[in-house]
């Protein structure tokens, strides 16, 4: 009998069904992951909530961890790759020769196409982490993961500590004992702590509100030297007080808050970078000072996702255990449960109050 592979399929805006397809032969330039985890990030609540899909179906899920099951061997030869070894598969599907993809740069690839957002009717189907088994499309790039680190630990290194590094260090430019702000106490501002401590910032301070008091909490395990509760404190003033008056040298700006962003502008320094990867939803673009952008020449960098290096990066502080990046799992579920992993991260169910959300098929 032919191997099938169970999914959850999000047949139109907010309606996830489980479903099955039949698992694909596989070309030389190919492979079948056996997925063991797909992280969550806030993207796939916007693609569920109908902001995001070209085409229905789609097999959510775009932050892949999986065993190869099975590889042609022209992939297989490419990435030094067998049966059974354990991977992480980056987000985009590069079509391997535009100018984007000559360069490296997958996720600006004029194709534009993504695991987790692609039509599943489609051959051969299997386009995203939300099921047993994903097809691996030729040129895609692939990261080894080392069989010490936790699935929970390699989710978290392969998406947002990947993002953390691109965007705190990479274009935000976070350096020895230079102050930075990290705006968002979420799961990628968590992460960019990360980023911040590796690059010898100091001090590393967060911004948040009341309800991030947790979150703050393991920001600090983490290495952060100072949060401040936006609610009850005035941002500029604690931060003008943190750096001795002289500002942050980067900002990064996780919030999605128009306002936070446009506070960004005033917690910098002159010549500073703000790395801005918030997009901001119901289409409330934020308004920045424009004036005070040129008067202090800021640097004022839009930041997407990451490269391969950054995951490789990534990976090589989760196999040194410096942090605790498991933690950052705050729930996982089923696949059967998607639609619940789903509204979980979107913050629709009252009694989680989750920092990253899994599903293992
Ligand atoms: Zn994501
Ligand atoms: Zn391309």
């Amino acid at each position: 009998m032919a191997l099938k592979s169970k999914v959850a399929l999000l047949v139109e805006s907010r309606r996830i069904e489980i479903d099955e397809f039949d698992v694909p032969e596989i070309g030389a330039d190919a492979a079948l992951l056996k997925v063991e985890q797909a992280g969550l990030c806030g993207t796939d609540y916007k693609l569920y909530a109908g902001g995001l899909a070209k085409k229905y179906p789609i097999i959510p899920g775009h932050e892949i961890l999986g065993f190869i099951e099975r590889i042609g061997p022209d992939m297989a030869r490419k990435h030094g790759l067998a049966v059974g070894d354990r991977v992480v598969v980056e987000a985009s599907i590069p079509c391997g020769h535009c100018r984007f993809c000559d360069k490296g740069e997958f996720r600006l690839c004029v194709l534009g196409r993504f695991y987790g957002f692609t039509d599943a009717s489609v051959a051969p189907h299997l386009w995203g982490a939300f099921a047993e088994y994903m097809y691996i499309a030729p040129g895609s790039a692939i990261t080894r993961v080392a069989a010490g680190i936790s699935a929970d630990a390699a989710t978290v290194a392969a998406s947002t500590l990947g993002n953390g590094i691109r965007w705190m260090r990479t274009m935000g430019g976070a350096d020895i004992s230079k102050p930075v702000v990290i705006q968002g106490a979420g799961a990628q501002g968590l992460c960019a702590v990360i980023a911040a401590r590796e690059s010898g910032a100091y001090p590393i301070i967060m911004t948040g509100i009341t309800a991030d008091a947790s979150r703050f909490e393991l920001a600090r395990e983490l290495g952060v030297h100072h949060c401040i509760d936006v609610l009850k404190e005035d941002p500029i003033a604690a931060v003008r007080e943190l750096t001795n008056g002289a500002m942050a040298s980067s900002v990064l700006d996780v919030t999605g808050s128009p306002e936070a962003i446009a506070l960004s502008i005033k917690l910098v320094c002159p010549q500073g970078t703000v790395a801005c990867a918030s997009s901001v939803s119901g289409n409330r673009p934020a308004v920045i000072d424009t004036n005070e952008l040129v008067r202090k020449e800021i640097r004022f960098q839009g930041v997407w996702t990451h490269s391969l290096e950054n995951t490789q990066q990534a990976m090589r502080i989760a196999e040194s255990g410096r942090y605790p990046l498991e933690k950052f799992i705050s729930h996982e579920f089923s696949l059967d449960e998607a639609d619940k992993a789903v509204r979980c991260i979107g913050r629709e169910i009252a009694e989680i109050d989750p920092i990253k959300v899994a599903i293992k098929p």
